[in-house]
C-alpha cells in the first residue's frame, strides 16, 4: 500500500484507552493545569462498552483522585456487607472463617459496582474539565519521533478491505501527537506489547502471567438476593487441573455478578475454561441461588496475574504504561481498578511536572518511582508470592503458605520466601495433549448453563465483516500442522467466545477464525502454545457492547 498521508493534531498528553487508568490520568492532568491539552481515545463504541471487571472496588484510588465522589454522584451505592469464602467439593462446601484471612482480604469499606458505569461517570467528570474523549477510535499504530521516542498514535483508521487495501469508504485516521503518550489499554494491550518489546521493558523482570475471567449478570429471585454480599469460591470444578475460582457479587436491583477465573498456566490442553464456568453454576450452592433467575449479560476478559515481580519497566522515551497494561492486579484480592486509578494519577503528576519544566519525549522516571515505592508497590509486594506458590504447590498448600506469607508481610514487612519466580509463561505451560486425558464436560442445560455462541450473543459483540481479520496468524499452517497434532488445537477451547474452530473440509482439517465473535479478551494472544496468534485492534466501535459489566 502507498504511503498514507494523515493529518496530525498536537496535544500535551495523548491517552490510549478510557478505562479507570486512562480516565484517572486525564482527570488528574486537568486538575493540575486546566490549560493542558489532553485527549483520550477509546476503541469501544462508547466509554464502558469494553469494560469488564468483577467488580468489588476498593475506593482508595477514587478517594485520592476525586475525594468528593459521593457528592458528585459516583455510581458506588452498594457497600459490601458480607464476605464469604467457600471451598467447594463436587456436592458440598466448607466455609472458611474470615478471622484467619489477612486484613487485606477484607472487603469492608469496598463497593460492588459496575466498572462500566464507573468509567462512564468518570468520563463525564473528565469532559466537564475540558478533556476531549473520542470513543469509537481505536489506536492501531504508534508513531515514533526522530530520536526513537514515542511521539503519538494513529487512531480512527476505518474501511479497509479484508486484504488490507483501502476500501471504498476508506478513512486513513489521524496522527495524534503528544509530549507524552500514556498507554492504558488494559491487559495485554497491543500497543503496550509493542512498547514492551521495542524498549525491552521486561528485561530483568519475571514473565507476565494471566487468567481468563468470564462473567454473567443474572437477575435472580428477590427472595434470594442479598445486596452487598460477596462470595468467593475455590476448588470444584477445577480441582488440580488448573488454578482459579469464582466470584458472586450481589449488586442492587436483584442482580448478581457471577464470574469465574481460570489461571492460564494450566497444562492440560483439553481443559475448556468456558465449560468449567458453566459446570460451576451447577454446584448446589450456586444452582440454588440462580434457580428461577435469568442470565442477562455475558462477557470475558483476561486478567493480569504476575503482580509485583512481573511489572515491566513502566517508562520509555515519550511513553508510559498505566494500569493493567503494566499488570497491576492484586491477585488474591482480585482487584486492580484501585491501582489502575492510582497509576493514572501518578503518571499525570509526573507528566505535569515534566511539561512544566518544558520537557517532552523523555522518560517519566518520577512515575516509575512513585508506582514502585508508593501505594501500588506496597499493595502488590505484600502478595507477590501467592500466585507462584499456587502454581508450584497447588491450592491447599498455597492457601496455607500464601496466607502465612501475607500475614508476615503485613505484620513484619518481610517474606520468609523472598520473592518467588513464576517460571514459565502461560503459553509455554501448555503440555502435549498425549500426556493428558480429554475432559468430558456435561452438555449445557440451557437453564443454568449455556453453549458458548448463545452466551456470546449476550455480549452484543459486533465486527464489520469486510475488514481484515484482527486476529493475525504468524504462520497460517501452524494451527493444523503443529497445534492440532501436538496440543489438540486448544484455541477451540481456551477462547471464551468460540472464535476458533477446526472444521472438516474435503476430509481435511481446516482452521477457521470467526473474528466477528471476538470479545477482545486477548486470551488467544496469551495462551496459544505456538505464540502464533497476535491480537491487533479492529476498527473503532467494533467489539462487545457491555451494558453494566
Ligand atoms: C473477570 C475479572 C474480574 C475482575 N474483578 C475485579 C474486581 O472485582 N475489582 C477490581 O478492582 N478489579 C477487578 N479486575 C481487574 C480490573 O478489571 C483491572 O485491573 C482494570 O480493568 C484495569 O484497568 P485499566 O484502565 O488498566 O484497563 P481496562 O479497564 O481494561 O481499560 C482499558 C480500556 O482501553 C481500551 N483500549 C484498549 N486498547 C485500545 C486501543 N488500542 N485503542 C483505543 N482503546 C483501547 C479498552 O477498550 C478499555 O476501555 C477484574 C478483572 C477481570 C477480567
Amino acid at each position: 500500500m502507498a504511503e498514507i498521508e494523515r493529518e496530525a493534531m498536537e496535544y500535551d498528553v495523548v491517552i490510549v484507552g478510557a478505562g479507570p487508568a486512562g480516565l484517572s490520568a486525564a482527570i488528574r492532568l486537568k486538575q493540575l493545569d486546566s490549560d493542558l491539552e489532553v485527549v483520550v481515545l477509546e476503541k469501544g463504541s462508547e466509554v464502558g462498552a469494553h469494560i469488564l471487571s468483577g467488580a468489588v472496588l476498593d475506593p482508595c484510588g477514587l478517594n485520592a483522585l476525586i475525594p468528593d465522589w459521593k457528592e458528585k454522584g459516583a455510581p458506588l451505592s452498594v457497600e459490601v456487607k458480607e464476605d464469604n469464602f467457600l471451598m467447594l467439593g463436587e456436592a458440598g462446601h466448607v466455609r472458611i472463617p474470615n478471622f484467619p484471612m489477612p486484613p487485606l482480604m477484607n472487603n469492608h469499606g469496598n463497593y460492588i459496582v459496575s466498572m462500566g458505569n464507573v468509567c462512564r461517570w468518570m468520563a463525564e467528570q473528565a469532559e466537564e474539565l475540558g478533556i476531549e474523549i473520542f470513543p469509537g477510535m481505536a489506536c492501531s499504530e504508534l508513531v515514533y519521533g526522530d530520536n526513537g521516542e514515542v511521539k503519538g498514535v494513529v487512531a480512527g483508521e476505518f474501511g479497509k478491505n479484508a486484504d488490507g487495501t483501502p476500501g471504498p469508504a476508506y478513512e486513513p485516521g489521524m496522527e495524534l501527537h503528544g509530549k507524552y503518550v500514556f498507554i492504558s489499554e488494559g491487559v495485554r494491550g497491543s500497543l503496550a506489547k509493542e512498547v514492551i518489546n521495542k524498549y525491552d521493558l521486561q528485561a530483568g523482570k519475571d514473565v507476565q502471567k494471566y487468567g481468563v475471567g468470564m462473567k454473567e449478570i443474572w437477575e435472580i429471585d428477590p427472595a434470594k438476593h442479598k445486596e452487598g454480599t460477596v462470595t468467593h469460591t475455590m476448588g470444584w470444578p477445577l480441582g488440580s487441573n488448573a488454578g482459579g475460582g469464582s466470584f458472586i457479587y450481589h449488586l442492587d436491583n436483584n442482580q448478581v455478578y457471577v464470574g469465574f477465573v481460570v489461571h492460564l498456566n494450566y497444562k492440560n490442553p483439553h481443559l475448556f475454561p468456558y465449560m468449567e464456568f458453566q459446570r460451576f453454576k451447577h454446584h448446589p450452592v450456586v444452582a440454588e441461588l440462580l434457580k428461577g433467575g435469568k442470565r442477562v449479560a455475558y462477557g470475558a476478559r483476561a486478567i493480569t496475574e504476575g503482580g509485583y515481580q512481573s511489572m515491566p519497566k513502566l517508562v520509555a522515551p515519550g511513553v508510559a504504561l498505566l494500569g493493567c497494561s503494566a499488570g497491576m492486579v492484586n491477585v488474591p484480592r482480585i482487584k486492580g481498578n484501585h491501582n489502575a486509578m492510582l497509576s493514572g494519577k501518578a503518571a499525570a503528576e509526573a507528566a505535569y511536572e515534566a511539561i512544566k519544566a518544558e520537557r517532552s519525549g523523555d522518560e517519566l522516571t518520577a512515575y516509575e518511582t512513585e508506582v514502585r515505592d508508593g501505594a501500588i508497590g506496597k499493595d502488590l509486594k505484600m502478595v507477590r508470592n501467592v500466585k507462584p506458590m499456587w502454581s508450584k504447590w497447588g491450592l491447599t498448600a498455597s492457601l496455607a503458605l500464601g496466607g502465612l506469607d501475607m500475614w508476615t508481610n503485613n505484620l513484619l514487612g518481610f517474606s520468609f520466601f523472598g520473592t518467588l519466580s513464576h517460571g514459565k509463561n502461560d503459553a509455554e505451560s501448555t503440555e502435549e495433549a498425549s500426556k493428558h486425558k480429554p475432559i468430558d464436560y456435561p452438555k449445557p442445560d440451557g437453564v443454568l448453563s449455556f453453549d458458548r455462541l448463545t452466551n456470546v450473543s449476550f455480549a452484543m459483540t459486533n465486527h464489520e465483516e469486510s475488514q481484515p481479520c484482527h486476529l493475525q496468524l504468524g504462520n497460517q499452517d501452524t494451527p493444523i500442522q503443529v497445534n492440532l497434532p501436538k496440543f489438540a488445537e486448544p484455541a477451540q477451547r481456551y477462547c471464551p467466545a468460540g472464535v476458533y474452530e477446526v472444521v472438516e473440509n474435503d476430509g481435511k482439517p481446516e482452521f477457521v477464525v470467526n473474528f466477528q465473535n471476538c470479545v477482545h479478551c486477548k486470551t488467544c494472544d496469551i495462551k496459544d502454545p505456538s505464540q502464533n496468534i497476535t491480537w491487533t485492534t479492529p476498527q473503532g466501535g467494533d467489539g462487545p457492547n457491555y451494558p453494566n459489566m
